[in-house]
């Protein structure tokens, strides 16, 4: 048998093998699956634990404003906190350098994510520096959240309404996945008036993010073409695959929906249905035809 390469199996094949027999103590509320996992905490609350890992000219080109690159490796964090439904609290930076870096691109680094760090009432309590060949930026981060907040991937049904939270593709062009605002308050909203069945950021692409909705719920969607909020300029195909948009995507009963439909405190876009049936994503057309989708997005390899 000839040697798999990563492009091969790509990011969630690699995920998949990875986990496969892991060890894991009892006490995990929730391991590798979701936007972070979920550990035992207090008797009220969990604690949530996650992690992003930017390298240069993978996820911010290497001539990139050093501030607006702080401020996305954790913006990137707390947006997979939102996601649980939860609040950030502390994180740790570890950060590989260049040896040619300059000093004052180091601490615009520092800068931006400080900034994003007192608006979200994150500290910053250690980390490592390293040499590297590249630039790279990891942000490692804790939060926590009321037992009866905590949202998972797994929990969609069937007759749930699909929601997101804003416009979505052509984040690269736009720099907004430089520069968005992580959607914290907006979760939190929505956990504590709207019980959402499950939720994800949108990192890798609606169409691939669904999917793991879908994967993790076993269940299947209808996506409504005309219903699907665009970005400034963007085509459906921008909205379905670019990624990194970073809104929230989740779902809720049709009675939850309802009360969603009647309020403005909370700007959310109704984009289609789960179904019954194993993982599929269809798209629906305004004459109401359906057509399978692929859930396809942003890959690593
Ligand atoms: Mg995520």
């Amino acid at each position: 048998m000839t040697a798999r390469t990563l492009s091969e199996i790509g990011e969630f094949g690699l995920i998949a093998r990875l986990a496969k027999g892991i060890h894991l103590q009892k006490n995990i509320i929730k391991g590798i699956g979701d936007d972070a996992a979920v550990l035992p905490f207090t008797k009220e609350k969990h604690l949530l634990f996650t992690t992003d890992l930017l390298c240069a000219g993978v996820h911010f080109s290497a001539k990139e404003n050093g501030r607006l690159v702080g401020r996305k490796a954790l913006a990137c964090s707390l947006s997979d906190i939102a996601a649980m439904g939860g609040v950030a609290t502390s994180a740790v930076v570890s950060i590989g350098l260049p040896k040619t870096c300059r000093l004052r691109y180091v601490e615009d680094i520092y800068r931006g994510m400080n900034g994003l760090a007192k608006e979200f009432c994150v500290s910053i309590v250690g980390g490592d520096t390293i040499q590297s060949p590249c630039l790279i930026v990891n942000v490692a981060l804790l939060g926590e959240v009321e037992r009866s907040h905590l949202v998972l991937r797994s929990g969609a049904k069937a007759g749930d309404k699909i929601f997101v939270t804003g416009p979505l593709g052509r984040s690269f062009p736009t720099k907004k996945h430089l520069s968005f605002t992580p959607r914290l308050s907006e979760a939190r909203k929505l956990v504590q008036s709207f019980k959402p069945s499950a939720m994800i950021d949108i990192s890798d692409g609606l169409a691939a993010d669904l999917g793991h909705i879908l994967q993790e719920s076993e269940k299947s969607a209808i996506l409504d073409v005309t219903s699907i909020p665009l970005s400034k300029d963007a085509t459906l195909d921008n909205a379905l695959f670019d990624g990194e948009d970073f809104e929230l995507l989740f779902t809720t009963s049709a009675g939850v929906a309802k009360k969603l439909f009647g309020q403005n405190a909370l700007k959310v876009f109704c984009i289609g249905e789960i179904v019954r049936g194993p993982r599929k994503l269809f798209l629906r057309d305004n004459r109401g035809y359906l057509k399978a989708l692929k859930p396809k997005g942003y890959t690593h390899f």
